[in-house]
């Protein structure tokens, strides 16, 4: 393969994600995308099975994410919300508090996920300080993911979160299997401390993409209620109409988290924002006369013109374009495509929910010969931990969906 010269001037400077450099290969060099497609530096072509961490719900360059950024481009990039304010911002909110259930109308933009959840966990801590009571712990589960900073990997799957590695700088959190009887235990001990329940709901995503269903978000919703908690949805994952049924996770299951949590496919993959919001209860709690009862928070760049503007364009293509519909075609062929490699040796396990499939190992034995032989296939997949899955573009046509599939099964087979 020809190696374009910024790759190899650049290679030694740039540090790379869960990466240990001192073995890295050089990464693949990608010169444009387009739809579910990825151009390499030499030509060669790759489908796109995990839409850049399933960000490009819309496949790459759509074009009317493409003109609406150019205009904003051209008009107002950036401008500090502190004390201005511009209409993509105040639009894309306005938006967003209508697409959620209920009242979850108070949105805090940030620039990415983690970032997201650090101002969630933020936010409920102050709620109670704001009402004269200290609950400063969180109750989350193994299997979840919630970003990488200081505050989200206490909060992340023990292992996923390395809370050995870094006891003492992490804080202390309860993390507990997602089941009714470990929530009630934890509660029923902690209660009294535990600010906030935070869970990815439906689909654990980025901590090994496990399944649970609406009766466990209810229970929670319940026990949260119970012990006075506040009830944290982490739909960076799920969010914008991945799982098929709806545009997010908490409408599906019929749960009304007090906070969620959105970014990834927010802005159709294009630029980092990211989304804290809360409902009345949580955004009262914090007005006030005393000044220091305000959220005392504010990324530089939170509410990015350029970032909302992708962002109000994507939500025009989920009213005007089939997006759930062509998630739940998705769904099913990968389900049916999927099936084939149950029973495999080696195989655990084979689920799917829409543009989600799964092909979970009982072990992961060599994960970059996976990527490999991926590759050579011509599909861009990224496995990790026990797990082989593919969360394509969800404007992804159904040929180059069940090629993915088909590579997968025969892959895994190998
Ligand atoms: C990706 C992800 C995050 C972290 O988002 P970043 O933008 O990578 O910081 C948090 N929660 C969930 C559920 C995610 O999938």
């Amino acid at each position: 393969m020809t190696t374009p010269d910024w790759l190899a001037a650049g290679q030694r400077h740039v540090w790379l994600p869960y990466t240990q450099m001192k073995t890295a290969g050089a990464q693949l060099p990608v010169v444009s995308a387009s739809g579910s497609r990825l151009k390499l530096a030499d030509g060669r072509e790759l489908v796109d099975g995990i839409a850049s961490w399933w960000t490009a719900a819309h496949g790459y360059r759509h074009p009317h994410i493409e003109t609406t950024v150019e205009r904003q481009l051209k008009t107002l990039p950036h401008v500090m919300l502190g004390g201005l304010a511009h209409e993509q911002a105040y639009r894309l909110a306005t938006r967003l508090a209508a697409l959620l259930p209920a009242d979850l109308d108070h949105v805090f933009f940030s620039e990415s996920g983690s970032v997201a959840v650090e101002i969630a966990m933020k936010m409920a801590v102050q709620y109670w300080l704001n009402q004269g009571e200290r609950r400063t712990r969180f109750l989350s589960f193994t299997g979840g993911y919630h970003g990488d900073t200081l505050a989200t990997m206490s909060v992340c799957d023990p292992d996923e979160g390395m809370h050995g590695m870094f006891r003492g700088v992490v804080p202390d959190q309860f993390v507990v299997d997602l089941t009714p009887d470990s929530v009630d235990a934890a509660l029923e001990k902690h209660g009294a401390e535990i600010a906030a329940v935070l869970v990815e709901p439906l689909v654990q995503g980025a901590g090994g993409m496990r399944f649970h269903d609406a009766e466990m978000l209810r229970h929670l919703r319940a026990a949260c209620d119970r012990h006075g908690a506040l009830l944290i949805f982490d739909e960076i994952f799920v969010g914008f109409g991945r799982l098929g049924e709806a545009l997010f996770a908490c409408e599906e299951a019929g749960v009304t988290p007090d906070i969620i949590t959105l970014s990834k496919a927010l802005t159709g993959g294009t630029l980092p924002l990211s989304a804290t919001i809360a409902r009345d209860r949580v955004f009262d709690a914090f007005l006030s006369d005393d000044p220091a009862k305000a959220l005392m928070h504010g990324p530089t760049y939170m509410g990015n013109a350029l970032a909302c503007a992708a962002a109000n364009a994507s939500l025009d293509l989920f009213e005007q374009e089939p997006r759930l519909d062509q998630a739940r075609a998705i769904g099913a062929l990968l389900a049916e495509r999927l099936e084939a490699v149950r029973g495999t040796p080696g195989v655990a396990d084979v689920r799917t929910k829409g543009a989600l499939g799964v092909i979970e190992l009982t072990r992961m034995r060599d994960s970059d010969w996976l990527k490999a032989r991926f590759i050579e296939e011509g599909i861009w997949l990224r496995p990790f931990g026990n797990i082989i899955y593919t969360t394509p573009p969800l404007t992804t046509d159904l040929d180059d969906v069940a090629r993915i599939a088909d590579v997968m099964v025969r892959v895994t087979r190998e």
